[in-house]
C-alpha cells in the first residue's frame, strides 16, 4: 500500500500505522502546498481500505482495487475544485509520449478526477443545469471505454486524435464545476449518499476545502459530527486554517511537505516520463511544470495584472484587455488571482506604485475575492467585471 506515492513518509507512515490498528479517523484534513500529493493519497487511501486483501499492493488483483485504480468506484464521490484542464492536458501529453500501462493510468486518473464530480447523485435536484454537459459526458464516455486499460490500444495516429477529443471535451466540462465555492446542495446529496447502504467502504473526498462557503460549511459539519459507519471524509485543502475551528476540531490534521529539487525531478522522470536532456527538467517546482498547459503563460498574466493596477493609479479606465484573457473564464480567474497575490507583496505593489496599508489590503482581498465568485457563478463579461472592479477598487484606494 502506498508505494506509489513518492515522499511525505511521516504522513504516509502514520496512515499505515492507523489502518494496521485499525485506528483511522473518520474524518482527516490532508494539508498543504500544492502538487504535494494529498490527493494521490486520499485516492490510495481509499483503494486500501476497500481492498480485501490486508497488504492492499497496489497492483492487487481484487475487484474493488481494479475499480479504484480507474476512479470508478461507486464509494468513492469526489467533490470541490481543482485544475482539471492542466493535468489533463498534462497527462495527455504522457500518454501520447509514452503507451505504456502507468501513462494510461495517468492519463484515464486525471480524467476521471474530472468526471468523478458529474455523479448523478452530486447534481440530484440540479439536473437542469447539466442538460448540455450529458452530451459531452457521453462522448468522453466512449473514449474513456476504448482506451481503457486491458483493451488493446487503437493505432497511434487514431490514439492521438481520442485524446486530443478528450483534452477538448474536459476543457468544455471543466467550466460547469463551480470554482469559488462547494454548493450546499452538493454536500447535502454527498450526505445522502453516506447515508445510503452498501457493502463497501465509502470515502468523500472535498477537495480545496477552504472554498466553501459559510453556508457550505455548516452543511458539512452535520455530516462530521456523525458520519455514517464505514464512511470516511478526506478534506484537502492548501490554507486549512481558514475552516471553521468547529470543522478543524472534528479532523485529523496531516501535513504534507513542500517537494524538494529532487523529488520533482524523480517524479518528472518516474510518473511524467519526462527525458532529463529535455528543458522541462530544469523546472524545480510542479507549479512551474503544470503552467506549460494553463490557458494563458505566467507572463501575459503579469503584465496584465501590473497593467491593470497602475491603471488604478490613473482617473479613467484605459485598461485594455488581452483578448485571449476575455474569451475564458479560467484565464480571467487566473488574472484575478494574479492581482491578489500583488496586493498581497508589498515589494511588488510598492513597484507598481500602490501603497497599501494592511487594512485596505484586507478589504481589496474581500473586493477581489467576490468579484472572483461572481464571475465563476454567473456568467459577467470579464471585461465588464474587470471595469467594475477597477471603479470597486477605486473607491478603496
Ligand atoms: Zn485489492
Amino acid at each position: 500500500m502506498f508505494e506509489n506515492i513518492i515522499g511525505q513518509k511521516r504522513v504516509i507512515n502514520s496512515l499505515k500505522k492507523d489502518i494496521l490498528q485499525k485506528s483511522l479517523p473518520r474524518s482527516l484534513l490532508f494539508e498543504g502546498a500544492p502538487y504535494t500529493g494529498k490527493v494521490s493519497t486520499a485516492l490510495e487511501l481509499a483503494r486500501v481500505l476497500d481492498c480485501e486483501k490486508t497488504d492492499a499492493d497496489w497492483s492487487c488483483n481484487c475487484r474493488s482495487c481494479e475499480l479504484h485504480r480507474q476512479l470508478v468506484h461507486q464509494g468513492l464521490l469526489m467533490l470541490g475544485p481543482r485544475y482539471f484542464t492542466r493535468e489533463i492536458s498534462a497527462t495527455a501529453d504522457v500518454f501520447k509520449r509514452s503507451s505504456r500501462l502507468s501513462s494510461r493510468y495517468l492519463f484515464i486518473r486525471a480524467v476521471r478526477k474530472l468526471t468523478r464530480r458529474f455523479d448523478s447523485i452530486i447534481w440530484d435536484g440540479d439536473r437542469e443545469k447539466l442538460r448540455k454537459a450529458g452530451e459531452y459526458l457521453v462522448e468522453m464516455e466512449e473514449i474513456l471505454d476504448i482506451i481503457q486499460p486491458g483493451r488493446p490500444l487503437p493505432d497511434a495516429e487514431k490514439l492521438d486524435i481520442m485524446i486530443e477529443k478528450v483534452v477538448e471535451l474536459s476543457s468544455v466540462l471543466s467550466k460547469y464545476i463551480p470554482k469559488g465555492n462547494i454548493p450546499v446542495s452538493q454536500l447535502r446529496n454527498a450526505f445522502t449518499w453516506a447515508h445510503e447502504t452498501g457493502n463497501y467502504s465509502k470515502v468523500l473526498l472535498i477537495e480545496n476545502a477552504d472554498t466553501m462557503q459559510a453556508a457550505s460549511q455548516n452543511s458539512l459539519l452535520k455530516l462530521l459530527e456523525e458520519p455514517p459507519p464505514n464512511v470516511y471524509i478526506i478534506l484537502t485543502s492548501t490554507r486549512g486554517e481558514v475552516l471553521f475551528p468547529t470543522i478543524l476540531s472534528r479532523l485529523r490534521r496531516y501535513r504534507f511537505q513542500e517537494r524538494t529539487g529532487a523529488e520533482v525531478k524523480f517524479i518528472l522522470k518516474r510518473i511524467f516520463h519526462e527525458d532529463s536532456e529535455n528543458e522541462h527538467f530544469n523546472f524545480s517546482s510542479f507549479q512551474e511544470y503544470f503552467r506549460l498547459w494553463a490557458p494563458i503563460q505566467p507572463g501575459i498574466l503579469r503584465s496584465q495584472a501590473k497593467n491593470f493596477l497602475k491603471n488604478l493609479a490613473r482617473s479613467d479606465w484605459v485598461f485594455e484587455i488581452d483578448p485571449k484573457i476575455d474569451g475564458d473564464k479560467e484565464a480571467v480567474l487566473l488574472l484575478i488571482r494574479q492581482i491578489a497575490d500583488f496586493i498581497y507583496s508589498p515589494a511588488e505593489a510598492e513597484s507598481i506604485g500602490l501603497e497599501l496599508p494592511s487594512e485596505k489590503v484586507s478589504h481589496l482581498s474581500r473586493i477581489l475575492s467576490n468579484i472572483y465568485n461572481e464571475i465563476d457563478e454567473l456568467n459577467i463579461k470579464p471585461s465588464l467585471a474587470l471595469k467594475n472592479l477597477y471603479y470597486t477598487m477605486k473607491g478603496v484606494i
